[in-house]
């Protein structure tokens, strides 16, 4: 596996790649989701190349940055197993360098709902760093998670708007096997935070739950959609550690909140627990079946959980 660390060298690289390339960026400390989205690609691809790079542009000035977990070792380790023939580690300067000036600026309520409204900017962050990545990889497909159902909206949108010649291949949610969606955030919580969080995966089920029963008797109303997102925070609230920002119902690719219950449509749920910000979703889609994601009882996926936790103790 080739680690690519300038733009200049991931360029001459690039010339020499054929065949179809999928691509999958991530800002590091792999876990099993992550690795659902490289597998998926090496099935899919001749080539799969990732990028490991903390985006600096996406982070708030209060937000992790400087905290956010790293290790490239164990990632590269990672990455190897899973067949991938090259990864692009950039260093803040190689993607940013003095006098740098120009950025992607998604706007309106997309980008100003949810997310967008606790992170201004970070939208921002997000569709420069990855039409930069793009612009370098020209990749065929590009691989992304359900999870960070806003940032699929807004990259899709990106695409569209701008006319950027890939395929994106969204891929469900990976989870603990309590539910909770594996995130490289989950390291920061303490035992007691990571027990509660999977009260978030049982909010959200409740939440279709409901949703389905509401759509019997309430399609079309909004007393509907007000009777899923109490249905959200009842749950929530039974939960001490817990800190809700929103437990919301919202049209899937505007991020508008909806008025009337109907697919497709996303149950959307943010909160804090101590500093630790954890978002999670379900996907009603327009089919009428529900994207939850897939829980993985894997030992392996245990260990890693523990390893990490390990490792944030050092
Ligand atoms: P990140 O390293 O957090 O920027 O994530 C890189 C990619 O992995 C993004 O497309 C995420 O949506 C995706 N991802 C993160 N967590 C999961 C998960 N639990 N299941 C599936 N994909 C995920």
């Amino acid at each position: 596996m080739q680690i690519i660390n300038s733009v200049q060298v991931l360029a001459q690289e690039r010339e020499r790649w054929t065949g179809q390339v999928g691509f999958v960026p991530t800002m590091g400390y792999l876990h099993e989701g992550h690795l659902s989205l490289f597998k998926q690609a090496r099935a899919e691809n001749e080539v799969v190349i990732g990028s490991i790079f903390v985006n600096p542009t996406q982070f708030g000035p209060h937000e992790d940055l400087t905290r956010y977990p790293r290790d490239l070792e164990r990632d590269l380790r990672q990455l190897e197993a899973v067949g991938v023939d090259a990864v692009f580690v950039p260093s803040a300067a190689e993607m940013y360098p003095q006098g740098f000036t120009t950025y992607v600026v998604p706007e309106g309520p997309l980008v100003e709902q949810a997310e967008g409204a606790v992170r201004p900017g970070h939208f921002r962050g997000v569709a420069t760093v990855v039409l930069k990545l793009f612009l370098m990889v020209c990749p065929q497909r590009a691989y992304f998670g359900q999870k960070d159902a806003q940032q699929v909206a807004v990259i899709q949108r990106m695409v569209a708007d701008l006319n950027v010649p890939v395929q994106l291949r969204i891929l469900p949610t990976i989870r603990e096997a309590d539910g909770l969606a594996m995130s490289s955030r989950n390291s920061y919580l303490e035992p007691a935070m990571r027990s509660a969080a999977s009260t978030l995966y049982r909010a959200l089920q409740a939440g279709k739950t409901c949703f389905q029963q509401q759509m019997l008797t309430k399609a079309g109303s909004l007393e509907g959609v007000q009777q899923v997102e109490s249905a959200m925070r009842e749950m929530l609230a039974q939960e001490p550690l817990i800190r809700l920002d929103y437990a919301e119902v919202r049209d899937a690719s505007s991020f508008l909140p909806l008025e009337t219950l109907q697919s497709p449509t996303l149950l959307l749920i943010a909160a804090y627990m101590g500093n630790t910000r954890l978002i999670d979703n379900f996907l009603l889609r327009a089919d009428g079946t529900w994207d939850e994601g897939v829980i993985v009882e894997d030992a392996n996926a245990s260990r890693s959980e523990r390893e990490r936790s390990q490792w944030m103790r050092k």
